[in-house]
């Protein structure tokens, strides 16, 4: 039963994860849900700093790489190195490729191929997903 509960550096059970997070990130992080396009605040926010994940606190991204892909979800063009994982989701009639943070597991989006410069890459991720500590 806790075979794929071990490949992750942070384990948690689900109750322990329900305890720790928002329902709101509890619902993306270990639920894969989506956020409401234009819900979240880092949406439309610019600053310098780093963005983490919600659930363990890892860096992902950087504000170097965000910018406004006009989706009303925090976009990307890159992660930081060795911070994401991804797999192949084929939910909801689609095949796309979801991103998770590789020390906890917690589902972040989607990366798709019609980002900007230089990586052509848009990481579509949950503003709920994340925390952004400014600099
Ligand atoms: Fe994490």
């Amino acid at each position: 039963m806790a075979t794929s509960q071990n490949q992750y550096e942070i384990n948690k059970t689900e109750e322990e994860w329900r305890k720790s997070l928002t329902p709101e990130q509890f619902h993306v992080l270990r639920k894969h849900g989506t956020e409401r396009a234009g819900t979240s605040a880092l949406d439309k926010q610019y600053g310098q700093g780093t963005y983490v994940c919600a659930g363990c606190g890892q860096p992902l991204f950087t504000s170097e790489t965000k910018y406004n892909s006009r989706t009303g979800w925090p976009s990307f063009y890159a992660p930081l190195e060795d911070a994401i994982a991804s797999s192949v989701d084929r939910t909801l009639f689609m095949v796309r490729t979801e991103v998770h943070c590789n020390r906890c597991g917690g589902h972040l989006g989607h990366v798709f191929d019609d980002g900007p410069a230089p990586t052509g890459k848009r990481y579509c991720m949950n503003g709920v997903a994340l925390d952004f500590k400014p600099e």
